[in-house]
């Protein structure tokens, strides 16, 4: 069994930008790295998108960035500058390309190929079973989705982003490619959370993808009905399909890091780095990869690492509003983006807002349903204190 400092199963988001940080930081040139995963990732698999303020790291690869959004829904219309934030677009190719350059220019960061069967964790490290071969290693960072525990749980809703994507060409120019359509919520929404997001590229390429938060996914000819839906109501009807994406985001306030141990850290989506009320995960991601690694240098018991926030709540009680009423999705959206600061909102999703500014959110949502969610919530964390007394 041939032995690591540091194993990283998943080489997707979250593996890779963790043995990236790792590769440019010379603590860890001592150390020996092992990424696993069943293919080295080079395609064309996802576009990532996020939204910051300044320069950021990735720049360099951004293949697209909007300065203002465009959101539509009940009684709303609106574009929106964003300004001191931007929203940008990476592509999974660019992504993988300038990551894998870092990586294997060192030495002591080793990739296999190998499918993970399980992790077992000994007196003082963790042995990493994969189809044919074992290995053993002091600390082990796992992205591989494990999807038992919250899906079998009732405490907390699970809902999931879930969407279909069509990038399209047209031969007549017929966007704006300097606005990015967030969440339009004027198609059916058929009992659910559902909207179009649109990241026009240029002015006759854009990516339309019928998204929803809800819990069910549909069957592809239903997003794709719905995209062509939607083209044909904007008089869009000769185009070509260039490529297309899918994807099912987990969206759900379950304490994914009470799952991690003294020696194996969560990571990426599977260590709920998910944006539990929005889906989004790329940046956070780069961010908890980013704290990390000082935490490595300096703490050894990889429970410390994640804790909860104030943001959990939000999610929580955000998510229950969702589970409970799924078509309610629309109108609190759209109130969302209509009675608040848009920078603010953005601060408040990306978790970098202060108390004030969440006050302004929180006064923004519907108080009656929302105390109403809080109460029932509140009570279902006091009932089994209640039973045991
Ligand atoms: C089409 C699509 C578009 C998205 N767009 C956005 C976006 O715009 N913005 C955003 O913030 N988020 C987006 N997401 C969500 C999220 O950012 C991505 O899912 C992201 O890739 C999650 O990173 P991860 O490392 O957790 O998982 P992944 O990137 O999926 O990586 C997991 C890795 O584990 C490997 N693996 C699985 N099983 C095993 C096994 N048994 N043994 C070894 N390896 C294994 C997989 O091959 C994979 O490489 C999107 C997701 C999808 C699917």
């Amino acid at each position: 069994m041939r032995n690591f400092d540091y194993i990283i199963t998943g080489a997707g988001a979250a593996g890779l930008m963790l043995a990236y940080r790792m590769a440019k930081d010379s603590f860890f040139d001592e150390k020996s790295i092992l990424i696993i995963d069943p293919e080295k990732r080079k395609q064309e698999d996802r576009t990532w998108c996020f939204w910051e303020a300044d320069g950021g790291e990735w720049d360099e690869i951004v293949s697209k960035s909007w300065n203002s959004i465009y959101v539509a829904g009940q009684g709303l219309e609106k574009t929106i500058p964003i300004q001191p934030f931007t929203y940008k677009m990476i592509l999974s190719t660019d992504f993988y390309k300038k990551i894998w350059a870092v990586i294997e220019s060192k030495s002591h960061i080793e990739f296999q190929k190998g499918t993970v069967r399980s992790l077992e964790a000994d007196e003082d490290g963790v042995r990493v079973h994969t189809d044919g071969e074992h290995f053993r290693a002091s600390k082990v960072f796992n992205s591989i989705s494990d999807y038992t525990d919250y899906k079998t749980q009732k405490k907390y809703p699970v809902l999931q982003q879930h969407f279909v994507g069509w990038f399209i060409k047209t031969k007549k120019p017929f966007f704006d490619p300097s606005t990015a359509t967030f969440m339009d919520f004027n198609i059916p929404q058929e009992g659910n959370t559902r909207f179009m997001y649109v990241l026009p590229t240029s002015e006759n390429e854009a990516l339309f993808e019928y998204t929803l938060f809800s819990e069910k996914l549909l069957s592809k000819e239903t997003y794709e009905a719905g995209i062509k839906d939607y083209l044909e109501k904007r008089g869009i009807t000769e185009y070509t399909i260039d490529r297309k994406e899918q994807g099912a985001i987990p969206m759900t306030a379950f304490p994914f890091r009470n799952n991690n141990t003294k020696n194996i850290l969560h990571i990426g989506t599977n260590g709920g780095w998910t944006k539990a009320s929005t889906g989004y995960t790329f940046y956070n991601c780069a961010k908890k990869t980013k704290e990390l690694v000082p935490f490595l240098k300096s703490q050894s018991d990889l429970r410390n690492f994640d804790s909860s926030t104030k943001y959990n709540g939000y999610d929580l009680l955000l998510l229950d509003v969702l589970a409970n009423d799924n078509a309610r999705g629309a109108e609190l959206f759209s109130r969302l983006f209509d009675k608040t600061d848009v920078k603010t909102l953005l601060k408040f999703l990306d978790e970098s807002s202060s108390f004030a500014e969440d006050l302004s959110i929180i006064l923004a949502v519907p108080r009656v349903t929302f105390t109403k969610t809080l109460i029932k919530r509140l009570s279902s964390f006091l009932r089994p204190y209640k039973r045991t007394l």
